[in-house]
């Protein structure tokens, strides 16, 4: 039997962009020889012509495939909305600027032929993006895995080909806050990358601003960490053990040199970063509960205002936040 490639595009505000990606995704999809494919675009709340020219593709070819979501939820969420309605034995997930570029889906099928079930993309050189975003990206990648619970390869985004039972896998874990990246690590199986230079995007703008990525990062840490958590033990250990030595400090100075340390200032100093250190804890621990609440509300993921070019007896997208 002929095997079925389902490709997962999330798009915001991606008109600039769109038709040229939409005709190299068919180039290339159509020039791979016994492969049915469906591509399945998932509007994540623009407000520009997004949703039309994805109605045109739709209606231009029948293996398009369109699901429309009722606002913006991010691209983790539309990614997983895709996946949730791909049909395919095989399902790649990449973005819709070409930055991820479609020509390697032949390469991670070949690999998928060969009994890899995830394939990867690796980013050796970004073009077109800033120092000061690929620095950030770097030491964040090492930060995360110094303290994650499993090793997510570094330079990988979400441009990858899943087999079918990792597609199950992620769809069956429940979780509000979807790093995609860090929960297929943890899926594990066959996993291999597949290495590529990432050009600069074909048109638009990117949508993560400083904010937007920094977020991200927190999300990724405590998602896959209890790092800041036990810092409170080791910090509370510091400060104990500082506080220690600055009383013994104390002491034999009075007893050496007989100098007294006046007590307002030693008072103000160890209330300051007891204070400074408590406070930061709360912070954290409050970062925790927060997801804990999101978690236990069990709101849906992700709410569909239109679907074009789906079979009607498929389950709705929102079939995850049902169960
Ligand atoms: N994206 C999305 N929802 C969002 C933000 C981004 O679906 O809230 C999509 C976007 O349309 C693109 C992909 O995610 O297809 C990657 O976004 P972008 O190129 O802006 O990220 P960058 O490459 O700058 O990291
Ligand atoms: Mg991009």
């Amino acid at each position: 039997m002929v095997p079925m490639l389902s490709l997962v595009v999330p798009c915001f505000n991606e008109q600039a962009v769109l038709s040229k990606s939409h005709a190299r995704f068919l180039a290339v999809l159509k020039g791979i020889p016994e492969l049915d494919f469906e591509i399945i675009y998932v509007d994540d709340g623009s407000s520009d012509g997004t949703l039309d020219l994805l109605r045109g593709f739709q209606s231009a070819d029948s293996r398009v495939r369109a699901l429309s979501l009722s606002r913006n939820f991010g691209q983790a969420v539309a990614n997983t909305a895709g996946l949730a309605e791909a049909v395919g034995d095989a399902v790649v997930v990449m973005d819709a600027d070409l930055q991820d570029p479609p020509e390697l889906i032949p390469e991670m099928l070949e690999r998928w032929r060969q009994g890899v079930d995830v394939a990867y993309g690796v980013r050796s050189t970004r073009q077109g993006e800033s120092v000061f975003k690929r620095w950030t990206a770097a030491a964040f990648c090492r930060l995360l895995n110094l303290v994650s619970d499993v090793a997510m390869p570094p330079d990988a985004g979400d441009f990858r080909l899943m087999d079918r039972k990792v597609v199950d896998a992620f769809l069956a874990m429940p979780e509000r806050s979807r790093v995609l990246r860090g929960m297929l690590a943890w899926v594990g199986y066959r996993q291999e990358p597949v290495h590529f230079r990432r050009p600069p995007r074909a048109g638009g703008e990117s949508k993560y601003s400083l904010s937007a990525m920094l977020g991200q990062a927190v999300d990724s840490i405590l998602s896959f960490s209890f790092a800041p958590l036990r810092l409170a033990t080791w910090l509370g250990l510091l400060v104990a053990g500082l506080a220690l030595a600055g009383i013994l400090f104390a002491l034999i100075q009075r007893l050496v040199a007989d100098v007294w340390l006046s007590a307002s200032a030693a008072l103000f100093a160890a209330l300051l970063f007891l204070g400074g250190v408590q406070l930061m804890m709360i912070g954290m621990l409050g970062e925790y509960l927060g997801r804990i609440y999101r978690e236990v509300q069990k709101r849906p993921l992700y709410l569909v205002k239109e679907r074009l070019g789906f079979a009607p007896h498929k389950p709705s997208g929102d079939r995850m936040a049902r169960e």
